[in-house]
């Protein structure tokens, strides 16, 4: 028995939340729990392959008219949601904390980033969405200009451990860019969708524009994908390869972020206990169902034991337990799959020879869900945990001899998506970054710095995704490019006669061009 806290968001709240979806006509219901203590909070509609379509079709509708919005009108609105969302944060936190069951201190970061990117992108989307001269085929002849059109619906296939972050923040640059959205949230998370969604109709976004589907992702996935003209996905990397099947079958454009194997690295002349400070947070923010969490960790050997003992000592010091405020470090697994995926990965390893310093219970008697904080040595290859996601508060530790060890083993992953470098010699840490197959690395940090400085892109190589979120890309992603060459004289094809005339004087013009660029600066 548990004495899990109630869930703060009363019943009808949530039902107020859950007609924001419009099924076309009465569908059965589904089922959100609190994970906390598994109760029934909520319900949403099962929405089918129908209702995908017609919502797919009333956002095209609203839509065109949206694109026509001067974009400084658009902007208004982000701004407004900044703060509006900033304003409102305790309720959000409670609805968020309600469905994912993570700590609050968790969900405030995905409630910074929410606003942190209506701001950076209210403030840049003027500027890169503007029309820009490019150099033409002649120059001074030709006259280019590349334009961005919205691509018109974006259809966001979201996960559940960052709800607000992974469906709303994604959907603001496509928003900004004057396109519709079609969002499907995971089956588990919907109401946090909601809740933004509700508030960004309160901030002057037009009613149709911003589209949500509730229901099973196999059922609802390929219409969408079909119906719209950008898919975003992120999950894991098993249903990216089916989203990017299905994408490609339709010509549907796409961007895919995916799972991670994340490693860490603890350099000879690092501060081991700034390090272990640094890698608790890596590992077990959100309970380690984190994309960018980090499950590995590589420590040179002349300063592993001082690490090792460090990091034990802070991992030890979280306290995990359920609550609506900020008592707590560490919540809730989402559910019993994670939870069996999570212990059944720690089991594999100690019955292969693996020693767990710390953790490795779960914690029934706090909630159906909990999981401790749990660091494994004496990892070896044939382990599932050695390669395999675990998505969970699990790390393994790793001693190494040399830096270049840790850097090829660090790249011996499928995986690659995030990284962190710790040393005190920060050009070093570069160095070492610039030789990590992912695709961010944070030195002398965990994750936080690469995610929050959304000025810079984000995203994974290899098995980790294709294409990046924030920065300039993330909006201009979400836009067609059309380049319109203006030529004010002449044609750039041959003439009638006098073609090898022409083929001299076209040799020598790029001669000529070569030597010009050459000399400019
Ligand atoms: P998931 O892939 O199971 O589900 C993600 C979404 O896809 C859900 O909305 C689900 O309903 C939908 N879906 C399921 N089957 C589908 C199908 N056949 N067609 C279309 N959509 C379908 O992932 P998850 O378990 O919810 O999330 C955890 C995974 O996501 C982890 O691997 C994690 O690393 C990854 N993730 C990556 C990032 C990133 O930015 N790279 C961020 C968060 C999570």
């Amino acid at each position: 028995m548990t004495n899990a806290p109630s869930a703060p968001v009363s019943a009808t709240r949530l039902d107020e939340l859950a007609r924001l979806v419009s099924p076309l006509d009465d569908r059965p219901d589904l089922p959100v729990r609190a994970p906390y203590d598994d109760s029934v909070v909520g319900e949403v509609p099962l929405c089918t392959p129908d209702d995908v379509r017609a919502a797919v079709s009333d956002a095209r509708t609203a839509g065109t008219e949206w694109a026509t919005w001067p974009i400084e009108d658009r902007v208004a609105v982000f701004s407004r949601f900044h703060d509006a969302l900033l304003d409102r944060r305790e309720s959000l936190l409670d609805v968020i904390q309600t469905e994912t069951g993570k700590a609050r201190a968790d969900a405030l970061e995905e409630v910074l980033d929410a606003a942190a990117t209506a701001r950076y992108y209210a403030n840049h989307a003027d500027r890169a969405l503007t029309s820009k001269q490019r150099t033409g085929a002649i120059p001074l002849l030709t006259k280019a200009v590349e334009h961005h059109h919205p691509v018109g619906v974006v259809g966001i296939i979201s996960p559940w451990n960052y709800p607000l972050s992974l469906s709303v923040s994604e959907s603001i640059p496509a928003l900004l860019a004057g396109n519709a959205i079609v969002l499907k949230p995971d089956e588990g998370t919907p109401f946090t969708a909601l809740w933004a969604l509700e508030l960004l109709r309160e901030c002057g976004l037009p009613e149709d524009v911003f589209q949500v589907v509730t229901g099973e992702g196999p059922t609802l996935g390929d219409p969408l994908i079909e119906g719209v003209d950008y898919v975003s996905f992120t999950g894991s990397t098993d249903v990216g390869r089916i989203v990017a099947e299905t994408a490609g079958r339709h010509l549907t454009a796409c961007s895919l972020e995916l799972g991670g194997k994340n490693p860490l690295l603890v350099l000879d002349d690092a501060d081991v206990e700034k390090a272990a400070r640094g890698a608790v947070r890596g590992c077990f923010a959100n309970a380690g169902q984190l994309c960018i969490s980090l499950e590995r960790i590589y420590v040179h050997e002349a300063v592993a034991d001082d690490f090792r003992d460090a990091l034990v000592r802070e991992t030890r010091g979280l306290t995990l337990d359920a609550g609506y405020d900020y008592d707590h470090d560490v919540g809730s697994l989402l559910d019993r799959e994670l939870l069996e995926k999570v212990e059944s990965h720690v089991e594999d390893a100690v019955e292969k020879g693996a020693t767990v310093l710390t953790g490795g219970r779960a914690r029934p008697d706090l909630g159906p869900y909990f999981y401790e904080p749990t660091i494994v040595t004496d990892v070896t290859p044939e382990m599932t945990l050695a390669d395999e996601e675990t998505f969970g508060p699990v790390v393994s530790l790793y001693e190494v001899e040399s830096v270049s060890e840790a850097i090829e083993r660090a790249n011996d992953s499928a995986y690659g998506l995030n990284a962190s470098v710790w040393t005190e010699r920060t050009q070093r840490g570069e160095q070492v970054a610039a030789r990590l197959e992912v695709g961010t690395v944070n030195v002398n940090e965990a994750y936080a710095a690469a995610w929050a400085s959304i000025d810079a892109p984000m995203g994974g190589m290899k098995a980790s995704g294709i294409g990046r979120r924030h920065g300039r890309h993330g909006l201009l992603k979400y836009t067609e490019s059309q380049t319109v060459a203006t030529q004010r004289l002449g044609l750039l094809s041959p003439p009638k006669r006098g073609k090898q005339v022409w083929a001299e004087g076209a040799t020598l013009g790029l001669r000529v061009w070569k030597r010009i660029s050459e000399a400019l600066p």
